[in-house]
């Protein structure tokens, strides 16, 4: 008797905590698309509560804002155009979601984990002096949040005492929005002081490449340091283009200079779940696995049996990969 009452008790206090959510997402996007990492970041506030905004700044961002008007259970669309918001730096985006918190008092303020969310929200929480909750993994209740913590090998549950929760969320865990269903308006706001010159904008250059983006492919080929140089990489490129897939690295291969660092797969690289990934001559550090091991299937070609990774992967191929990875290659 006693529990069921305090279960009850404990589905209203969630009821009601949800009915009094309103959640604010700043989308991530080029301002011609929507980055998929923001319709994962709308399930997860989706989880809060029903009241949904989507904060979309850029400078011609009108494409980004009407695809995300179509996902389903956004009610709102919050646009702003403006120079300012050139290169999406921190600064300015902080005044435009400070802006918008006094308007609307949001109770959840969220982004995607990514290298943009992560410049921003914490500057935001540091503004309305909260403390931010980083890479949840799951939603228990509106103010309780699942996360992961060393390198991912433990996992924490944590209370947020702040009226405002600023988070953000691991794609990896929370499945995209669809973006149909939905039929929020965008609405114009004001972009008022976010203008300014503690950090201009320069220029960036963008890796060019036909092969999905890493951590939203449903194939991954990653490489390690037994690749043993840049031009070897071109085995992994072969087979990734007869997959579909995109191509990752160790830090190790990165750090050798063999690939890009935009690669990099891990603790302090990307972290990617696909449906397959297939791991080259890499060993299995923990901090590698922290960022592939909710990989649905892996696979692992390595000459040593005993390597770490073999412990994690579900099919394993103990062989030298300049043999394994032409013959894979040849026989797809
Ligand atoms: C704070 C911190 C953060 C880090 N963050 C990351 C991170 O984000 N991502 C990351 O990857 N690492 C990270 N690292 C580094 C990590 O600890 C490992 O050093 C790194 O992952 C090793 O990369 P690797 O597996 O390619 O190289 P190695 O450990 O050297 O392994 C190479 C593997 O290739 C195999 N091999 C060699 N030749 C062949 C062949 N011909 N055929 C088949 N197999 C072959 C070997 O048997 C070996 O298992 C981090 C480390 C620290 C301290």
């Amino acid at each position: 008797m006693f529990s069921s009452c305090s279960r009850q008790f404990g589905n209203q206090r969630f009821l009601q905590l949800k009915r009094f959510q309103s959640t604010l997402v700043i989308a991530e996007h080029n301002n011609e698309a929507l980055l998929p990492i923001t319709q994962n970041a709308i399930t997860a506030a989706k989880k809060l509560g029903s009241d949904v905004s989507v904060l979309v700044a850029g400078t011609k961002c009108g494409p980004a804002s009407e695809a995300v008007a179509k996902a389903a259970g956004v009610t709102k669309v919050l646009v702003a155009e403006n120079e300012a918001f050139k290169g999406f730096t921190a600064e300015s985006l902080t005044t435009l979601v400070l802006n918008a918190q006094k308007q609307n008092n949001y109770t959840h303020i969220i982004a995607g984990a990514s290298a943009f969310g992560k410049a921003i929200l914490p500057r935001i929480a540091a503004k309305l002096d909260v403390s931010p909750v980083s890479d949840v993994i799951d939603i228990k209740a509106p103010d309780t949040f699942v996360r992961g913590i060393y390198a991912g090998n433990a996992i924490q549950t944590v209370k947020a005492k702040d009226a405002i929760k600023v988070l953000t969320v691991r794609a990896t865990n929370f499945e995209p929005t669809p973006l149909e269903g939905g039929s929020a308006k965008p609405e114009p706001i004001a972009a008022e002081g976010c203008a300014q010159d503690l950090t201009v904008f320069v220029s960036q250059e963008l890796t060019k490449s036909d092969r999905p983006e890493l951590t939203a492919a449903k194939v991954v080929v990653s490489g390690g340091r037994g690749l043993k140089s840049a031009d070897n990489f071109k085995l992994l490129y072969d087979l990734a283009d007869k997959l579909n897939a995109a191509v990752g690295a160790s830090r190790a291969a990165v750090d050798a200079g063999y690939v890009p660092n935009d690669l990099q797969v891990g603790q302090t690289g990307k972290i990617v779940a696909p449906d397959l990934y297939i791991a080259v001559g890499i060993s299995g550090a923990i901090q590698h696995l922290a960022g592939m091991k909710d990989s649905k299937t892996i696979v692992a070609i390595n000459k040593d049996p005993e390597a770490p990774i073999f412990q994690v992967s579900d099919y394993g191929l103990v062989e030298d990969l300049f043999k394994a990875v032409p013959e894979l290659t040849n026989k797809l």
